[in-house]
């Protein structure tokens, strides 16, 4: 039998996990405060979710989804991304007829077949948000403040919020041709994937990572040069607003998503700290993608997702929330592991994280326990403290001593 953990996947122990607790309860609260809504939709579904919405030809599709056939010969996917199921949830709900706008955010693990490496996991999860129901470019300005807002709750500096617009379904076939051209003469110099996607998608190639191709598109030609006029505007929009809202930003043509939903706005914040693996959130516009999932014609729709093993990276080494247990109880006697025992149940019945020993260890060996918990206070109960019905406390920063009452212990610290 093999007992390690599958390739690319992670075991978090405290005290990562706090840091991880640290972002998903930072998230919630910054994003309730924009009117964004927990949805949890499910980790497998129908395969097509993803084929059909994120696209054939795209790294996800073609390379890295988990899927196999269930018992009843279902073909289901392990989900790559979030939004995927949220707009099949929103379209089979009917959720657009209960509200005009609709926001929620989500966070959980997301499964993609990739090379292991820093940064880049098999499972890793997400925190993602989508808002349904508005092509305005303030829903857009104030997504992106949203994050801008989180990410600065989280600590996290040296961020470079990346946007661009990749217009629609009207002006991208244009562009398409533009790129076309400009890759002509360089076709023997792409790698051989960007040779595939030139055929059937030249865009993919402004999002391909190799070193050499990021280097030819350097002078290609700018999507933004090819907005139609509603697609511009659009875009200057959101510009005027993240300034007037104080949102730092740089425009990046070359930011081509490589998923096939995307329309108008994408976006993606850049951390320095992260190697080659150095975006931590991602995402843009949508404003098909419902109606493709049977949904009504028209409704726009947004989002982005975070990284958070990134995330985590970046902050770890900073956090200083950590818990401590309030008190560790050593025992001396029989009896006295008894009282211990009655007492951090009380203690933790009321609330206050209490640790106890588990073997009959002498004192100091339960002195260097509760050093090692990093408890706050020790209180040591012997033979002579039952008798007495008070026992010494110890205060482990300090290292001050009082006597405290043994039916006083509670109260003391609740
Ligand atoms: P990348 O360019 O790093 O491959 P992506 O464009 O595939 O990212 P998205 O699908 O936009 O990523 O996902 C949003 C965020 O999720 C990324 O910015 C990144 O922080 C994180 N992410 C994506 N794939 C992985 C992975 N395999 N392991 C860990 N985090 C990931
Ligand atoms: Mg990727």
């Amino acid at each position: 039998m093999n007992h390690r953990g599958v390739k690319g996947t992670q075991d978090i122990f405290t005290p990562e996990v706090e840091v991880w607790r640290f972002i998903e309860s930072t998230a919630s609260r910054v994003f309730e405060n924009f009117g964004f809504q927990e949805i949890r939709v499910p980790i497998i579904e129908h395969t097509d979710v993803f084929t059909r919405s994120i696209g054939e030809t795209t790294d996800i599709v073609e390379k890295e989804m988990y899927t196999f056939q269930d018992k009843g010969g279902r073909s289901i996917t392990l989900r790559p991304e979030g939004t995927a199921p949220v707009v099949r949830a929103f379209v089979q709900h009917s959720l657009y007829a209960k509200r005009p706008i609709n926001k929620f955010y989500y966070t959980g693990p997301m499964f993609r077949y990739e090379r292991p490496q820093a940064g880049r996991y098999r499972q890793f999860q997400q925190i993602g948000v989508e808002a349904f129901g508005s092509d305005d470019p303030r829903l857009d300005a104030e997504m992106l403040l949203m994050l801008k807002l989180l990410l600065e709750k989280l600590g996290l500096k040296d961020l470079d919020c990346q946007v661009n617009s990749i217009g629609c379904p009207e002006c991208r076939p244009g562009y398409m041709d533009v790129v076309r051209a400009y890759f002509h003469d360089l076709y023997g110099e792409l790698c051989s994937e960007c040779q595939r996607r030139f055929e059937i998608n030249p865009l993919r190639i402004m999002d391909c990572k190799a070193p050499k191709c990021r280097e030819l598109r350097v002078g290609a030609p700018s999507v933004l040069d090819y907005l139609d006029n509603d697609c511009s505007r659009h875009f200057n929009a959101l510009t005027g607003m993240l300034q007037a809202l104080e949102v730092p930003y740089t425009v990046n043509p070359n930011l081509i998503r490589g998923l096939d939903y995307y329309t108008r706005t994408t976006f993606e914040v850049i951390a320095s700290g992260l190697g080659a693996q150095n975006a931590v959130a991602a995402g843009g516009r949508y404003d098909g993608l419902v109606a493709e999932f049977g949904g009504p014609e028209k409704t726009p729709a947004l989002g982005f997702a975070i990284g958070v093993e990134r995330m985590v990276s970046l902050i770890k080494e900073t956090y200083k929330h950590r818990r401590r247990p309030a008190l560790f109880i050593a025992a001396l006697s029989k009896e006295a592991e008894k009282m211990a025992l009655i007492l951090s149940g009380r203690l933790r019945g009321k609330g206050v994280w209490t640790e106890i020993s588990y073997d009959s260890a002498s004192l100091k060996s339960q002195m260097r326990r509760a050093d090692k918990l990093n408890a706050e206070y020790v209180l040591i109960i012997g033979e002579e403290e039952l008798k007495r019905g008070s026992a010494p406390l110890r205060n482990m920063n300090t290292k001050e001593q009082v006597d405290l009452w043994l039916d006083k212990v509670v109260e003391q610290f609740t």
